[in-house]
């Protein structure tokens, strides 16, 4: 379980994360969805060690994890983070690029596991490709499955679903939710846009300006009635299926 308690960071003078508080279960998905700028990349970056923040506590399964110790290596052990632009190393294999991530187990677990996440993530057929030879989808899952590699405690996903197409979309959004249950992972998904978080998250969080509005169950968050900017963004977030909808004649009626 996956902790933070009254975390805030400023750039310069301006706010940029405002006293957060929020917990994450084993094998639960919480998506955090707010406008760019709301300051999510900034909250990942403070979760995963890569930025300070001036105070709040980290804390995974009760233990209180330093984030002020001014680490040599920035990278948390328990705790990874799959940044937007999924870093593979382009010169390597899907399978090599996850490989890398176990050089300090022996050859026969690597082999062993980074097989098993290759069956897991979907990708075991195109695992003598190089990451410029497969898509979009297939780059995340491959940044997945190497961020998992060492069975961490918590996943962080930023904007996971922002490259890609519809297919690769629906495709990586069961896919996801597949992983966390079955690794029992605690996992923030951090995305802008809210329909993606509705068909994956387990609860939402509304980000804006740094802050958390509300933090609810997807159903919830749709029959939200006292917050008007929650419901223009709930508005926002299914007009694209109204659109869908027109097009095969039918005419949804939403009440929000
Ligand atoms: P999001 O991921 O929701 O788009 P960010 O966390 O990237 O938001 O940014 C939150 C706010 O902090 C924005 O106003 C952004 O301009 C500002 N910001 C982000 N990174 C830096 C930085 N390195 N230096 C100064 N300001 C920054
Ligand atoms: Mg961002």
């Amino acid at each position: 379980m996956l902790k933070l308690e009254n975390i805030t960071h400023k750039y310069q003078e301006k706010s940029a994360v405002n006293d957060i508080s929020l917990e994450v279960q084993s094998g639960e998905i919480l998506a955090i969805v707010g406008e760019s700028g709301s300051g999510k990349t900034t909250l990942l970056n403070i979760v995963s060690g890569n930025i300070t923040p001036e105070s709040g506590t980290l804390s995974v399964d009760n233990e209180v994890i330093d984030i002020y110790f001014n680490r040599l290596i920035r990278d948390l052990p328990n705790i990874k983070l799959v940044p937007q632009d999924y870093r593979l190393k382009p010169d390597y294999s899907i399978y090599e690029n996850i490989d890398l991530a176990l050089t300090q187990y022996t050859h026969e677990y690597r082999r062993e596991r980074v097989n098993e996440l290759l069956v897991l993530c979907g990708i075991a057929e195109i695992k003598n490709k190089k990451p410029r030879e497969v898509s979009g989808g297939e780059k995340q899952r491959t940044a997945i499955a190497r961020s998992i590699a060492e069975e961490p405690l918590v996943l962080l996903l930023d904007e996971p679903f922002s490259n890609l197409d519809s297919i690769n979309r629906t495709h990586l959004r069961s896919k996801i939710v597949e992983i966390i249950r079955q690794e029992e992972i605690a996992c923030i998904l951090v995305t802008h846009d809210l329909l993606d978080a509705f068909l994956v998250a387990d609860r939402i969080a509304i980000m804006k300006k740094g802050e958390i509005l509300m933090v609810d169950t997807p159903l919830n968050i749709f029959q939200e009635t006292e917050s008007q900017y929650i419901k223009e963004f709930v508005s926002s977030a299914i007009q694209p299926i109204r659109d869908f909808m027109k097009g095969f004649g039918k005419d949804m009626n939403f009440d929000v």
